[in-house]
Protein backbone atom coordinates (compact mmCIF):
# COMPACT_ATOMS: atom_id res chain seq x y z
CA UNK A 1 0.00 0.00 0.00
CA UNK A 2 2.74 2.27 1.16
CA UNK A 3 4.90 1.53 -1.73
CA UNK A 4 1.29 1.81 -4.28
CA UNK A 5 1.43 5.60 -3.27
CA UNK A 6 4.61 6.33 -3.45
CA UNK A 7 5.10 4.96 -7.02
CA UNK A 8 1.61 7.32 -8.12
CA UNK A 9 3.37 10.23 -6.54
CA UNK A 10 6.76 9.94 -8.25
CA UNK A 11 5.64 9.36 -11.57
CA UNK A 12 3.68 12.43 -11.67
CA UNK A 13 6.38 14.37 -10.79
CA UNK A 14 9.55 13.02 -12.25
CA UNK A 15 7.88 12.00 -15.68
CA UNK A 16 9.88 14.33 -17.77
CA UNK A 17 13.13 13.99 -16.21
CA UNK A 18 15.78 12.30 -18.10
CA UNK A 19 18.73 9.70 -17.98
CA UNK A 20 22.49 11.28 -18.78
CA UNK A 21 25.05 8.42 -17.97
CA UNK A 22 28.89 9.33 -18.88
CA UNK A 23 31.44 6.80 -19.70
CA UNK A 24 34.63 6.54 -18.46
CA UNK A 25 36.58 8.37 -20.99
CA UNK A 26 33.82 10.99 -20.53
CA UNK A 27 34.72 11.62 -16.91
CA UNK A 28 38.63 10.41 -17.68
CA UNK A 29 40.65 13.48 -17.21
CA UNK A 30 40.14 16.82 -15.27
CA UNK A 31 38.95 18.70 -18.45
CA UNK A 32 36.21 15.94 -19.49
CA UNK A 33 34.78 16.17 -16.07
CA UNK A 34 34.74 19.79 -16.70
CA UNK A 35 33.13 19.55 -19.43
CA UNK A 36 30.05 17.09 -18.10
CA UNK A 37 29.53 19.49 -15.18
CA UNK A 38 29.35 22.06 -18.21
CA UNK A 39 26.77 19.69 -19.92
CA UNK A 40 24.87 18.60 -17.16
CA UNK A 41 24.11 22.03 -15.88
CA UNK A 42 21.33 23.14 -18.03
CA UNK A 43 17.71 23.28 -16.06
CA UNK A 44 16.31 19.93 -17.20
CA UNK A 45 15.30 17.48 -14.49
CA UNK A 46 17.85 14.52 -14.70
CA UNK A 47 19.56 12.06 -13.02
CA UNK A 48 23.65 11.76 -13.94
CA UNK A 49 24.88 8.02 -14.14
CA UNK A 50 28.75 7.71 -13.87
CA UNK A 51 31.18 5.32 -14.80
CA UNK A 52 34.72 4.61 -13.39
CA UNK A 53 37.56 7.14 -14.28
CA UNK A 54 38.44 5.58 -17.50
CA UNK A 55 41.18 3.14 -16.98
CA UNK A 56 40.37 2.43 -13.54
CA UNK A 57 38.01 -0.40 -13.33
CA UNK A 58 41.11 -2.16 -14.91
CA UNK A 59 43.40 -1.17 -12.39
CA UNK A 60 41.41 -2.62 -10.33
CA UNK A 61 41.09 -5.96 -11.90
CA UNK A 62 44.54 -5.70 -11.36
CA UNK A 63 44.81 -5.09 -7.84
CA UNK A 64 42.18 -7.63 -7.08
CA UNK A 65 44.80 -10.34 -8.60
CA UNK A 66 47.34 -8.92 -6.37
CA UNK A 67 44.96 -9.40 -3.47
CA UNK A 68 44.27 -12.85 -4.03
CA UNK A 69 48.06 -13.77 -4.50
CA UNK A 70 48.32 -11.92 -1.30
CA UNK A 71 51.33 -10.54 -2.76
CA UNK A 72 51.23 -7.47 -0.41
CA UNK A 73 54.15 -5.39 -2.26
CA UNK A 74 52.60 -5.88 -5.63
CA UNK A 75 49.61 -4.51 -3.88
CA UNK A 76 51.13 -1.37 -2.27
CA UNK A 77 52.97 -0.56 -5.73
CA UNK A 78 49.48 -0.28 -7.79
CA UNK A 79 48.21 1.54 -4.64
CA UNK A 80 50.22 3.88 -4.71
CA UNK A 81 50.55 4.40 -8.81
CA UNK A 82 46.19 5.01 -8.48
CA UNK A 83 46.71 7.72 -5.59
CA UNK A 84 49.18 9.37 -7.43
CA UNK A 85 47.43 9.43 -10.63
CA UNK A 86 44.15 10.57 -8.83
CA UNK A 87 46.22 13.41 -7.07
CA UNK A 88 46.78 14.31 -10.16
CA UNK A 89 43.31 14.99 -11.50
CA UNK A 90 42.15 16.61 -7.68
CA UNK A 91 45.20 19.15 -8.20
CA UNK A 92 43.59 19.76 -11.77
CA UNK A 93 40.37 19.30 -10.97
CA UNK A 94 39.69 21.99 -8.10
CA UNK A 95 40.02 25.49 -7.62
CA UNK A 96 40.14 26.15 -4.14
CA UNK A 97 42.83 24.10 -1.57
CA UNK A 98 40.00 23.37 0.69
CA UNK A 99 38.08 21.40 -1.88
CA UNK A 100 41.22 19.49 -2.92
CA UNK A 101 41.48 18.51 0.70
CA UNK A 102 37.80 16.97 0.51
CA UNK A 103 38.65 15.28 -1.90
CA UNK A 104 42.13 14.03 -0.89
CA UNK A 105 40.34 13.06 1.98
CA UNK A 106 37.58 10.80 -0.04
CA UNK A 107 40.89 8.98 -2.20
CA UNK A 108 42.36 8.12 0.91
CA UNK A 109 39.08 6.55 2.40
CA UNK A 110 38.83 4.67 -0.96
CA UNK A 111 42.34 3.48 -1.18
CA UNK A 112 42.34 2.39 3.03
CA UNK A 113 39.71 1.08 2.45
CA UNK A 114 41.48 -1.32 -0.62
CA UNK A 115 44.32 -2.03 1.70
CA UNK A 116 42.58 -3.15 4.20
CA UNK A 117 41.55 -5.95 2.54
CA UNK A 118 45.39 -7.41 2.57
CA UNK A 119 45.31 -8.34 6.06
CA UNK A 120 42.74 -10.91 6.07
CA UNK A 121 41.17 -13.94 3.52
CA UNK A 122 40.11 -11.90 0.45
CA UNK A 123 37.18 -13.71 -1.31
CA UNK A 124 34.43 -12.71 -4.50
CA UNK A 125 33.09 -10.69 -1.56
CA UNK A 126 35.85 -8.44 -1.06
CA UNK A 127 36.72 -8.33 -5.01
CA UNK A 128 33.20 -6.80 -5.69
CA UNK A 129 33.65 -3.93 -2.97
CA UNK A 130 37.24 -3.40 -4.34
CA UNK A 131 35.65 -3.27 -8.19
CA UNK A 132 33.04 -0.17 -6.62
CA UNK A 133 35.42 1.87 -5.71
CA UNK A 134 35.83 3.11 -9.05
CA UNK A 135 32.43 4.31 -9.38
CA UNK A 136 32.20 5.64 -5.71
CA UNK A 137 35.46 7.76 -6.59
CA UNK A 138 33.97 9.47 -9.71
CA UNK A 139 30.93 10.08 -8.52
CA UNK A 140 32.18 11.89 -5.32
CA UNK A 141 34.63 13.83 -7.49
CA UNK A 142 31.76 14.89 -9.81
CA UNK A 143 29.59 16.08 -7.05
CA UNK A 144 32.57 18.05 -5.37
CA UNK A 145 33.16 19.45 -8.16
CA UNK A 146 29.84 20.99 -9.10
CA UNK A 147 29.66 22.10 -5.09
CA UNK A 148 32.58 24.57 -5.65
CA UNK A 149 30.87 25.37 -9.01
CA UNK A 150 28.16 26.06 -6.97
CA UNK A 151 26.08 24.03 -8.84
CA UNK A 152 23.31 22.22 -6.44
CA UNK A 153 22.99 18.19 -6.75
CA UNK A 154 22.08 15.18 -4.66
CA UNK A 155 23.99 12.38 -4.61
CA UNK A 156 21.66 9.09 -4.70
CA UNK A 157 23.50 6.14 -4.15
CA UNK A 158 23.27 3.58 -6.16
CA UNK A 159 24.19 0.57 -3.56
CA UNK A 160 20.82 1.95 -1.63
CA UNK A 161 18.24 1.49 -4.79
CA UNK A 162 19.92 -0.81 -7.32
CA UNK A 163 19.51 -4.97 -6.79
CA UNK A 164 20.11 -7.80 -8.44
CA UNK A 165 17.82 -10.76 -7.93
CA UNK A 166 19.17 -14.53 -7.48
CA UNK A 167 18.82 -14.98 -11.23
CA UNK A 168 21.34 -11.74 -11.49
CA UNK A 169 18.72 -10.21 -13.36
CA UNK A 170 17.55 -6.35 -11.98
CA UNK A 171 15.30 -6.62 -9.23
CA UNK A 172 12.70 -4.16 -10.72
CA UNK A 173 10.28 -3.76 -8.50
CA UNK A 174 13.09 -3.16 -5.52
CA UNK A 175 14.85 -0.36 -7.92
CA UNK A 176 11.59 0.86 -8.60
CA UNK A 177 10.17 0.92 -5.25
CA UNK A 178 13.39 2.67 -3.33
CA UNK A 179 14.40 4.67 -6.33
CA UNK A 180 11.27 6.66 -6.18
CA UNK A 181 11.68 7.07 -2.54
CA UNK A 182 14.71 8.66 -2.70
CA UNK A 183 13.64 11.01 -5.13
CA UNK A 184 10.38 11.81 -3.79
CA UNK A 185 12.24 13.07 -0.53
CA UNK A 186 14.25 15.47 -3.32
CA UNK A 187 11.43 16.93 -4.84
CA UNK A 188 12.73 20.66 -4.97
CA UNK A 189 16.17 19.16 -6.37
CA UNK A 190 16.84 18.73 -10.27
CA UNK A 191 20.13 17.31 -10.53
CA UNK A 192 20.91 13.74 -9.19
CA UNK A 193 23.98 11.91 -9.59
CA UNK A 194 24.73 8.20 -9.46
CA UNK A 195 27.12 5.49 -9.70
CA UNK A 196 26.70 3.16 -12.81
CA UNK A 197 27.79 -0.46 -12.91
CA UNK A 198 27.52 -1.31 -8.92
CA UNK A 199 24.68 -2.61 -6.95
CA UNK A 200 23.61 -5.13 -4.44
CA UNK A 201 23.17 -9.02 -4.30
CA UNK A 202 20.35 -10.61 -3.43
CA UNK A 203 21.91 -11.35 -0.21
CA UNK A 204 22.68 -7.63 0.55
CA UNK A 205 26.10 -7.47 -0.65
CA UNK A 206 27.95 -5.25 -2.91
CA UNK A 207 27.91 -6.59 -6.45
CA UNK A 208 27.95 -5.65 -10.04
CA UNK A 209 26.26 -5.64 -13.50
CA UNK A 210 29.75 -7.06 -15.35
CA UNK A 211 32.09 -4.84 -17.13
CA UNK A 212 30.45 -1.90 -19.16
CA UNK A 213 27.44 -2.09 -17.12
CA UNK A 214 27.16 1.64 -16.43
CA UNK A 215 24.93 1.48 -19.65
CA UNK A 216 22.78 -1.22 -18.02
CA UNK A 217 22.57 1.23 -14.74
CA UNK A 218 20.84 4.34 -17.03
CA UNK A 219 18.39 2.06 -18.97
CA UNK A 220 17.40 0.06 -15.22
CA UNK A 221 16.77 3.68 -13.52
CA UNK A 222 15.11 5.19 -17.44
CA UNK A 223 12.37 2.28 -16.53
CA UNK A 224 11.73 2.29 -13.28
CA UNK A 225 11.17 5.87 -13.27
CA UNK A 226 9.47 6.74 -16.50
CA UNK A 227 11.85 8.52 -18.01
CA UNK A 228 11.59 10.44 -20.72
CA UNK A 229 14.92 9.56 -22.48
CA UNK A 230 18.08 7.64 -21.83
CA UNK A 231 21.29 9.35 -22.91
CA UNK A 232 24.49 7.28 -23.35
CA UNK A 233 27.05 9.80 -23.35
CA UNK A 234 30.44 8.34 -24.99
CA UNK A 235 33.44 8.98 -26.93
CA UNK A 236 32.38 8.51 -30.38
CA UNK A 237 29.43 10.08 -31.92
CA UNK A 238 26.44 7.31 -31.73
CA UNK A 239 26.32 3.78 -33.18
CA UNK A 240 28.32 3.04 -35.95
CA UNK A 241 27.85 0.70 -38.81
CA UNK A 242 31.09 -1.19 -38.59
CA UNK A 243 33.52 -1.77 -35.39
CA UNK A 244 35.99 1.06 -35.50
CA UNK A 245 38.47 -0.46 -33.47
CA UNK A 246 38.57 -2.57 -35.94
CA UNK A 247 38.12 -1.08 -39.65
CA UNK A 248 39.24 2.31 -40.59
CA UNK A 249 36.47 3.87 -42.23
CA UNK A 250 33.05 3.68 -40.44
CA UNK A 251 29.97 5.82 -39.95
CA UNK A 252 27.51 6.98 -37.31
CA UNK A 253 23.74 5.44 -37.73
CA UNK A 254 21.29 8.14 -37.50
CA UNK A 255 18.42 5.57 -36.12
CA UNK A 256 18.02 2.41 -34.51
CA UNK A 257 14.72 0.00 -33.72
CA UNK A 258 14.84 -1.40 -29.99
CA UNK A 259 15.43 -4.80 -31.62
CA UNK A 260 18.41 -3.59 -33.91
CA UNK A 261 20.62 -2.03 -31.29
CA UNK A 262 19.83 -4.81 -28.78
CA UNK A 263 21.27 -7.12 -31.37
CA UNK A 264 24.38 -5.13 -32.30
CA UNK A 265 25.03 -4.83 -28.91
CA UNK A 266 24.39 -8.32 -27.35
CA UNK A 267 26.33 -9.33 -30.85
CA UNK A 268 29.54 -6.77 -29.73
CA UNK A 269 29.17 -3.45 -30.31
CA UNK A 270 31.03 -2.54 -26.87
CA UNK A 271 29.46 0.60 -27.24
CA UNK A 272 26.58 -0.63 -25.41
CA UNK A 273 26.22 -3.42 -22.48
CA UNK A 274 24.55 -5.88 -23.83
CA UNK A 275 21.72 -5.93 -22.00
CA UNK A 276 20.96 -2.35 -21.81
CA UNK A 277 18.61 -2.07 -24.37
CA UNK A 278 16.05 -4.43 -22.92
CA UNK A 279 14.69 -2.54 -19.78
CA UNK A 280 14.61 0.68 -22.25
CA UNK A 281 12.55 -1.38 -24.94
CA UNK A 282 10.31 -2.72 -22.14
CA UNK A 283 9.39 0.81 -21.29
CA UNK A 284 9.61 2.41 -24.77
CA UNK A 285 11.81 5.09 -23.54
CA UNK A 286 14.24 6.42 -26.51
CA UNK A 287 17.93 5.78 -25.70
CA UNK A 288 20.06 8.41 -27.48
CA UNK A 289 24.11 8.00 -27.99
CA UNK A 290 25.76 10.99 -27.70
CA UNK A 291 29.57 12.08 -28.33
CA UNK A 292 31.12 13.90 -25.03
CA UNK A 293 33.68 15.41 -26.67
CA UNK A 294 30.97 16.94 -29.98
CA UNK A 295 27.43 17.35 -28.51
CA UNK A 296 26.47 19.45 -31.39
CA UNK A 297 26.85 15.90 -33.36
CA UNK A 298 23.07 14.27 -33.70
CA UNK A 299 24.41 11.04 -32.52
CA UNK A 300 22.66 7.43 -32.74
CA UNK A 301 18.28 7.83 -31.69
CA UNK A 302 17.38 4.07 -30.47
CA UNK A 303 13.52 4.07 -30.27
CA UNK A 304 10.67 2.20 -31.44
CA UNK A 305 10.49 3.53 -34.79
CA UNK A 306 12.16 1.77 -38.11
CA UNK A 307 13.97 3.89 -40.25
CA UNK A 308 14.36 1.88 -43.30
CA UNK A 309 14.59 -1.12 -45.18
CA UNK A 310 18.19 -1.34 -45.42
CA UNK A 311 21.35 -3.39 -44.20
CA UNK A 312 22.57 -0.80 -41.20
CA UNK A 313 25.29 -2.81 -39.44
CA UNK A 314 27.78 -5.23 -38.21
CA UNK A 315 29.41 -6.53 -35.36
CA UNK A 316 31.36 -9.60 -34.06
CA UNK A 317 31.44 -11.15 -30.83
CA UNK A 318 34.68 -13.47 -29.83
CA UNK A 319 35.09 -16.34 -27.20
CA UNK A 320 32.35 -18.57 -28.73
CA UNK A 321 32.23 -22.19 -28.26
CA UNK A 322 30.64 -24.86 -30.81
CA UNK A 323 28.91 -27.77 -29.92
CA UNK A 324 27.81 -30.34 -32.68
CA UNK A 325 25.96 -33.32 -31.50
CA UNK A 326 25.40 -35.84 -33.80
CA UNK A 327 23.35 -38.95 -33.42
CA UNK A 328 21.76 -41.69 -35.87
CA UNK A 329 19.04 -41.21 -33.38
CA UNK A 330 17.84 -37.86 -34.54
CA UNK A 331 17.08 -39.16 -37.94
CA UNK A 332 12.94 -38.87 -37.96
CA UNK A 333 12.68 -38.87 -34.16
CA UNK A 334 10.65 -36.19 -32.55
CA UNK A 335 11.70 -35.03 -29.26
CA UNK A 336 15.38 -35.09 -30.01
CA UNK A 337 15.58 -31.60 -29.89
CA UNK A 338 13.40 -30.79 -26.32
CA UNK A 339 15.64 -33.21 -25.08
CA UNK A 340 19.16 -31.46 -26.07
CA UNK A 341 17.52 -28.13 -24.97
CA UNK A 342 17.18 -29.35 -21.39
CA UNK A 343 20.07 -30.18 -20.85
CA UNK A 344 21.12 -26.39 -21.37
CA UNK A 345 18.55 -25.63 -19.15
CA UNK A 346 19.97 -27.65 -16.60
CA UNK A 347 23.26 -26.23 -16.70
CA UNK A 348 21.77 -22.76 -17.12
CA UNK A 349 23.72 -22.53 -20.30
CA UNK A 350 22.01 -20.08 -22.73
CA UNK A 351 22.24 -20.60 -26.30
CA UNK A 352 23.23 -18.08 -29.16
CA UNK A 353 23.13 -20.01 -32.22
CA UNK A 354 21.61 -23.12 -33.65
CA UNK A 355 21.33 -24.83 -36.81
CA UNK A 356 20.26 -28.36 -37.86
CA UNK A 357 20.50 -31.44 -40.30
CA UNK A 358 18.92 -34.44 -40.19
CA UNK A 359 21.88 -36.05 -38.15
CA UNK A 360 23.02 -33.18 -36.22
CA UNK A 361 22.62 -30.35 -33.88
CA UNK A 362 24.97 -27.25 -33.81
CA UNK A 363 24.65 -25.12 -31.29
CA UNK A 364 27.11 -22.13 -29.95
CA UNK A 365 27.66 -20.78 -26.10
CA UNK A 366 29.48 -18.03 -25.45
CA UNK A 367 30.66 -19.48 -22.02
CA UNK A 368 34.37 -19.55 -21.39
CA UNK A 369 33.85 -21.21 -18.20
CA UNK A 370 33.90 -25.16 -17.96
CA UNK A 371 31.90 -26.92 -20.36
CA UNK A 372 32.93 -30.57 -19.70
CA UNK A 373 29.61 -31.32 -17.38
CA UNK A 374 27.26 -30.21 -19.89
CA UNK A 375 29.23 -32.01 -22.70
CA UNK A 376 29.09 -35.28 -20.57
CA UNK A 377 25.66 -34.80 -20.33
CA UNK A 378 24.97 -34.30 -23.91
CA UNK A 379 26.96 -37.62 -24.82
CA UNK A 380 24.09 -39.22 -23.76
CA UNK A 381 22.11 -38.02 -26.58
CA UNK A 382 25.12 -38.90 -29.78
CA UNK A 383 28.42 -37.82 -30.66
CA UNK A 384 29.65 -34.75 -29.13
CA UNK A 385 32.33 -32.13 -31.14
CA UNK A 386 33.57 -29.12 -29.35
CA UNK A 387 35.39 -26.14 -30.83
CA UNK A 388 36.29 -23.26 -28.93
CA UNK A 389 37.87 -19.78 -30.07
CA UNK A 390 34.85 -19.17 -32.92
CA UNK A 391 32.96 -15.65 -33.57
CA UNK A 392 29.77 -14.62 -34.33
CA UNK A 393 29.47 -12.25 -36.70
CA UNK A 394 25.78 -10.55 -37.27
CA UNK A 395 24.55 -8.47 -39.64
CA UNK A 396 21.79 -6.21 -38.63
CA UNK A 397 19.14 -4.27 -40.39
CA UNK A 398 16.08 -4.71 -42.22
CA UNK A 399 16.80 -8.04 -44.10
CA UNK A 400 13.55 -8.73 -46.87
CA UNK A 401 13.40 -11.99 -46.49
CA UNK A 402 10.43 -12.01 -49.68
CA UNK A 403 12.99 -10.07 -51.89
CA UNK A 404 16.45 -11.02 -53.41
CA UNK A 405 19.33 -9.17 -52.30
CA UNK A 406 20.82 -8.50 -49.04
CA UNK A 407 21.34 -12.41 -48.38
CA UNK A 408 23.58 -12.34 -52.04
CA UNK A 409 25.25 -9.22 -51.03
CA UNK A 410 26.45 -11.01 -47.24
CA UNK A 411 27.74 -13.91 -48.90
CA UNK A 412 29.46 -12.28 -51.81
CA UNK A 413 30.94 -9.91 -49.92
CA UNK A 414 32.24 -12.98 -47.29
CA UNK A 415 33.50 -15.51 -50.38
CA UNK A 416 36.58 -15.73 -49.02
CA UNK A 417 35.74 -16.27 -45.66
CA UNK A 418 35.11 -20.13 -44.43
CA UNK A 419 31.69 -20.25 -42.82
CA UNK A 420 30.63 -22.73 -40.40
CA UNK A 421 27.45 -22.20 -39.61
CA UNK A 422 24.54 -19.94 -40.85
CA UNK A 423 21.23 -17.90 -38.80
CA UNK A 424 18.92 -16.52 -41.48
CA UNK A 425 15.13 -15.93 -40.58
CA UNK A 426 15.27 -16.03 -37.37
CA UNK A 427 14.27 -12.55 -36.89
CA UNK A 428 13.61 -10.05 -39.95
CA UNK A 429 16.61 -7.73 -38.34
CA UNK A 430 19.33 -10.42 -37.82
CA UNK A 431 21.84 -12.95 -39.64
CA UNK A 432 24.31 -14.52 -37.80
CA UNK A 433 26.92 -16.02 -39.07
CA UNK A 434 29.86 -18.67 -37.30
CA UNK A 435 33.65 -18.33 -37.99
CA UNK A 436 37.00 -19.29 -36.97
CA UNK A 437 37.95 -16.01 -34.76
CA UNK A 438 41.21 -15.87 -36.89
CA UNK A 439 38.88 -14.78 -39.93
CA UNK A 440 36.76 -12.11 -38.10
CA UNK A 441 39.30 -8.86 -38.77
CA UNK A 442 39.41 -10.00 -42.46
CA UNK A 443 34.97 -10.78 -42.82
CA UNK A 444 34.59 -7.06 -41.10
CA UNK A 445 36.47 -5.65 -43.58
CA UNK A 446 34.54 -7.17 -45.97
CA UNK A 447 31.27 -6.84 -45.06
CA UNK A 448 32.68 -2.90 -44.90
CA UNK A 449 33.36 -3.06 -48.53
CA UNK A 450 30.56 -5.19 -49.71
CA UNK A 451 28.02 -3.91 -47.57
CA UNK A 452 28.64 -0.10 -46.81
CA UNK A 453 31.13 0.78 -49.64
CA UNK A 454 33.74 1.13 -47.43
CA UNK A 455 37.40 1.51 -47.08
P1 LIG B 1 32.30 4.25 -22.34
O1 LIG B 1 33.55 4.25 -21.55
O2 LIG B 1 31.78 5.61 -22.65
O3 LIG B 1 31.26 3.33 -21.80
P2 LIG B 1 33.00 2.25 -24.30
O4 LIG B 1 34.46 2.12 -24.53
O5 LIG B 1 32.37 1.23 -23.45
O6 LIG B 1 32.71 3.73 -23.78
O7 LIG B 1 32.21 2.30 -25.71
C1 LIG B 1 32.60 3.18 -26.71
C2 LIG B 1 33.53 2.47 -27.68
O8 LIG B 1 32.83 1.41 -28.32
C3 LIG B 1 34.00 3.32 -28.84
O9 LIG B 1 35.13 4.08 -28.50
C4 LIG B 1 34.29 2.28 -29.92
O10 LIG B 1 35.66 1.98 -30.01
C5 LIG B 1 33.60 1.01 -29.44
N1 LIG B 1 32.70 0.43 -30.45
C6 LIG B 1 32.68 -0.87 -30.81
N2 LIG B 1 31.76 -1.09 -31.76
C7 LIG B 1 31.16 0.12 -32.02
C8 LIG B 1 30.15 0.54 -32.92
N3 LIG B 1 29.53 -0.31 -33.73
N4 LIG B 1 29.83 1.85 -32.92
C9 LIG B 1 30.42 2.73 -32.09
N5 LIG B 1 31.39 2.38 -31.22
C10 LIG B 1 31.76 1.09 -31.17
N1 LIG C 1 33.56 0.96 -14.79
C1 LIG C 1 32.93 -0.22 -15.31
C2 LIG C 1 33.81 -0.85 -16.39
O1 LIG C 1 34.86 -0.30 -16.72
C3 LIG C 1 31.53 0.01 -15.79
C4 LIG C 1 31.38 0.94 -16.98
O2 LIG C 1 32.30 1.70 -17.32
O3 LIG C 1 30.31 0.93 -17.58
O4 LIG C 1 33.48 -1.88 -16.86
MG1 LIG D 1 30.95 1.25 -21.93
Amino acid sequence: MVVDNVHLTSRSFFINMIIQKFGGTSVGSAERIKAVANLIADDTRKIVVLSAVSGTTNQLVQINKALYKQDKVAVEGLLTSFESAYNQLIQDLFISEESRLKAKSHLSGHINHIRSFTLDMFTPFEERTVLAQGELLSSSLLQLHLSEKGVKSVLIPALDFMRIDQNNEPDEWYVKSNLNRLLDAQQETKLFVTQGYICRNHFGEVDNLKRGGSDYTASIIGAAIGASEVQIWTDIDGMHNNDPRIVEKTRPIDRLTFDEAAELAYFGAKILHPSSILPARKSNIPVILKNTMHPEKPGTVISNVSSGNFIKAVAAKDGITAIKIKSDRMFLAYGFLRKVFEVFERHRISIDMITTSEVAVSLTVDSEEDLEPLLEELRLYGMVEKEVDQCIVCIVGHMIQEEPGPAARIFESLRNVPLRMISYGGSKNNVSLLIDKQYKVEALKALNQGLFQLN
